[in-house]
């Protein structure tokens, strides 16, 4: 690979680096590219976790490919089925035989007089390193560190006699059949994991600081699945894909917009799920205003039937220390255990731990601002396919994937060779990039890029705005600067290619 030169480096191969290929190898044919991938297998997320009831928590309709129909009865899907689905789409579109496996990305130079990056790539577990050079750099590296999940320091955690495991490192061999568990956390994965070890386990408690909103939605979609069966399957996907789309639209809205109404509404559920005995104010009640914070899905009741059954319970206290036997909590009680899961999230991490540098200086992305939410202010040639907080990923990623398309292809017709963000508006007022008050945001929300007041420095979280400012909207905006090396300017000139002046 040393010295080898591509119009386009994809680094990723998850939902996000797939989607690329399939828009490079459609939109812009003539282009080189490969995807190169720190891991040995595609998928990204949905390969790297293995804990038990691992699924998606949006739709498939929304989170599938705009180009692949998703036609599995489960509109909430488990990770195998994602994984295969994932599998086939690259393979039908032989994207599969461009991902470079166990290739890190680790450094990218750009350098403004050749108009391309210098890229350094760990190869293998000797990770020695090779080097290649790109036109642009497409970071489909998804937004969190994939070494390690985070946990906080828990006082007394070494006392512990049974075992500690985070999700993100969940293996095979963990046996909880007729065990005592304690889930600590009450996110996505927390919810997930409940019913699901609640089936094989003694009994699972849920131990929560604060609660979260839970819902429980059909694992599946009637309407989808009538549609596929009366419908040619494209057009029922398309169909069932805006009517989540808009689904979600309006109920993020409701929620922003009636914070009270949604409020009592989901403690309205709540209480149908778990009976009018069940203290729903303590549990379920959250300090927060619904969507401040992701929305957690459940399918078919689950979480709330393995309470109902008495397998899985929930507590809201806080931890004061790990004992020999479980946990001590605040309030005097205790919890034994022998097993804990700390679903206690993610360390996110944008740009997959690259370091960059422009010209020689090097980039710090958190005093950059995002454009159109995909690139950076004075960043040339890299782009980053980051999903919504608020509906499906995969919605926002492949917009920006078309996009990119998009950008190459006009620097092919115009003759020009680097595109960079350029703010220069000083009105523009800043704002963290994601506006969640979720604890996992909060905490590293200030390594992020900023975004700005204005489009196109702002981020809207909705796709309707996107679909009009990414698919339809212009690429020449008069903030994205499109130029050539001085050197190749000068050398066009004189080929009579570029009018001086
Ligand atoms: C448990 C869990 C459940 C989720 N459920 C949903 C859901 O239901 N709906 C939803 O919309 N979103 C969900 N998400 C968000 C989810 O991450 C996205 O849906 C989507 O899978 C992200 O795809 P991606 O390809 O952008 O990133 P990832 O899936 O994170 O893939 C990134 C890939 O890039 C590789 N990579 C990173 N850095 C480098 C580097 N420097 N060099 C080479 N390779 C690199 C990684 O190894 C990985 O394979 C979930 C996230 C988690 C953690």
């Amino acid at each position: 690979m040393t010295g080898e030169h591509l119009d386009v480096l994809v680094v990723g191969a998850g939902i996000s680096g797939i989607c690329a290929g399939y828009h490079l190898q459609t939109s812009c044919p003539d282009r080189s590219w490969a995807i190169l991938e720190a891991r040995d297998r595609i998928g990204g997320t949905w390969d790297l976790f293995r804990y038990p009831g691992i699924r998606s928590d949006s739709d498939m309709y929304t989170l599938g490919f705009s180009f692949k129909p998703w036609t599995n009865a489960k509109a909430i899907a488990d990770g195998p089925s994602i994984i295969a689905y994932l599998d086939e789409t690259a393979r039908e579109h032989g994207i599969d035989r461009r991902i470079r496996f166990r290739h890190r990305v680790v450094r990218a130079s750009w350098s403004s007089a050749d108009a391309r990056w210098t890229v350094d790539v760990e190869r293998g577990d000797a990770r020695d390193v090779v080097q290649l050079t790109c036109n642009f750099l497409f970071m489909c590296s998804g937004y969190y560190d994939y070494a390690k999940g985070y946990t906080p320091e828990f006082p007394g955690v070494e006392r512990f006699r049974g075992r500690v495991v985070h999700p993100q490192k969940w293996t095979e061999d963990i046996d909880y059949g007729g065990k005592r568990v304690v889930v600590i956390g009450s996110g996505a994965t927390a919810v997930t994991l409940v019913p699901a070890m609640a089936k094989a386990a003694a009994h699972v408690t849920m131990l929560q600081r604060s609660p979260t909103y839970i819902i429980s939605l059909p694992g599946e979609d009637p309407v989808a699945n009538w549609l596929r069966r009366h419908l040619p399957t494209k057009v029922a996907y398309g169909i069932t894909r805006w009517k989540n789309v808009l689904i979600a639209m309006m109920i993020f809205r409701f929620c922003r917009r009636n914070p009270e109404r949604a409020r009592a509404l989901i403690t309205r559920w709540v209480t149908k799920e778990l009976g009018p005995g069940y203290d729903v104010g303590t549990h379920f009640n959250p300090r927060y205003n619904p969507w401040e914070q992701r929305l957690c899905l459940v399918p078919d009741s689950d979480l709330f039937q393995s309470m109902r059954q008495g397998r899985a319970s929930v507590v809201t206290d806080q931890i004061e220390t790990f004992t020999e036997t479980g946990l001590k909590l605040r309030s005097g009680a205790t919890l034994d255990a022998d097993l804990i899961v700390t679903a206690t999230g993610l360390n996110l991490q944008l740009f997959g731990g690259l370091q960059a540098t422009v010209d020689g200086a090097r980039v710090d992305f958190a005093k950059t601002y995002g454009y159109k939410g995909m690139m950076f202010s004075d960043v040339p040639n890299l782009a980053l396919a980051i999903g919504y907080t608020n509906a499906s990923w995969t919605l926002k990623a492949e917009l920006i994937c078309r996009y990119v398309c998009r950008l190459l292809n006009h620097m092919t017709a115009t003759g020009t060779r680097q595109c960079t963000p350029r703010l220069r508006d000083a009105s523009i007022g800043e704002a963290p990039f994601l506006d969640l008050t979720s604890g996992y945001i909060k905490r590293e929300i200030q390594k992020f890029p900023k975004q700005g007041s204005k489009i196109p420095w702002k981020l809207y979280q909705n796709y309707a705005r996107d679909l009009l400012m990414l698919k339809r909207g212009g690429v020449e905006d008069g903030v994205m600067e499109f130029s050539n090396p001085a050197g190749a300017t000068r050398d066009r000139e004189s080929a009579g290619l570029v009018a001086a002046g």
